[in-house]
């Protein structure tokens, strides 16, 4: 641990959906963890009056983490730190300093211990010596089928993924919720490709159904989990991810197909045009399956009765960040990137002992 105080400014990404952004200062060092954009429309961390910081650590490669790295140049371009996978992800053309997947790394003299978070390709949560420890969690899950997971390590202070709220639904629930329709005939999953879209066409693989399709950045990412980046991956996945790249065809605008396409919103490549090509037909289903987005094509379709959504998890149920509160030993648990006001009741119940807050400037 580091001597003396440190300080977490948390810039954007607790209360509401909104993107990550937290600033660490500890030993004069100023580092800011995550640069994301979104997921509403059109919002971007404030930045503004942020000042010089020395070292930007990015966890993982989606845009509510990492699409704002253009801001950099308001925070003096500071050098930026991620896991290799993630590195390879987020293609700035310059060099990315990188961390290990599991291990413990170094940013500016400052130990950090890192681990895999099994939520994304190569996504890392992030434990730094600071203070009395704090660990940054990002986006997290123990119940990926596809990306594995390392045990995160105890610190005083945890942010951890606090997106679905007080919600506990498991994974098998809406496993078959999915897997039923998909086996009444044609379905469309809007996906993202770099996170549960090589999960979702994996378990539908897994459990017989054979007529599956998926658009060109499906393809691309599987193939990338392949060749490049099969250390994210759980045991034997990389084998069953061959198959699964033979069995599943290229998009044909077969209605009666289930497709797993991108993006997630359906607001622009194939998933706009098959959205279009198949908004007036009954056939096939479309069943959105993360996070919609006010404003979107998705929330038009579902809102209009032509889709539906169905969660596919790929954040944390309230169980899990419960065990994860326990067995980090965190005195102090800050819930990002949800609503907090309707759950901080359940947040404190799970997480008791531990302190339960959302201010914007702790002692760390
Ligand atoms: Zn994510």
């Amino acid at each position: 641990m580091t001597d003396g105080n440190a300080t977490l400014r948390i810039i954007s990404g607790v209360d509401g959906k909104s993107p990550a952004c937290f600033l660490v200062e500890a030993e004069g060092r100023r580092i800011m963890l995550d640069l994301g954009y979104g997921p509403p429309v059109g919002m971007y961390p404030d930045v503004d009056d942020v000042g010089k910081v020395d070292a930007l650590i990015i966890g993982h490669s989606h845009k509510d983490h990492a699409g704002s790295l253009h801001l950099r140049e308001k925070i003096g371009n500071p050098p930026i730190y991620a896991g290799a996978i993630v590195a390879g992800r987020i293609d700035t053309g310059e060099t990315i300093n990188i961390l290990p997947l599991k291990g413990v790394g170094e940013v500016l003299g400052i130990a950090i211990e890192t681990g895999r978070t099994g939520h994304a390709p190569g996504g890392l949560w992030l434990n730094l010596k600071v203070g009395k420890g704090l660990l940054y969690m990002s986006d997290h899950t123990v119940d990926s089928i596809v990306y594995d997971w390392d045990q995160a390590t105890p610190a005083h202070t945890v942010l951890l993924d606090g997106s679905y709220g007080d919600s506990d639904e498991p994974m098998a629930d809406q496993q078959r919720d999915i897997l039923a329709i998909a086996k009444r005939g044609g379905l469309l999953l809007p996906v993202p490709a770099d996170g549960r879209g090589p999960e979702i066409a994996l378990y539908l693989m897994r459990e017989g159904v054979t007529n599956l399709r998926m658009d060109a950045p499906m393809r691309a990412s599987v193939k990338r989990l392949i060749e490049i980046d099969s250390d994210t991956l759980r045991p034997g996945v990389r084998e069953e991810l061959q198959e699964l790249e033979k069995l599943a065809l290229p998009v044909d605008d077969d209605p009666t197909a289930v497709t797993v396409a991108c993006p997630a919103a359906a607001g622009s490549g194939e998933t706009a045009r098959l959205a279009a090509l198949w908004e007036k037909e009954t056939m096939p289903a479309i069943v959105f399956n993360g996070f919609v987005p006010e404003n979107t094509t998705a929330d038009r379709l579902v809102k209009a009765g032509r889709a539906v959504y169905r969660c596919w998890n790929v954040h944390p149920r309230l169980s899990e960040n419960a065990e994860l509160v326990r067995v980090t030993g965190a005195k102090v648990v800050v819930p990002c990137f949800g609503e907090t006001a309707p759950y901080m009741e359940a947040f404190r119940k799970a997480f008791a002992p531990a302190e339960v807050t959302i201010d914007r400037v702790l002692t760390l």
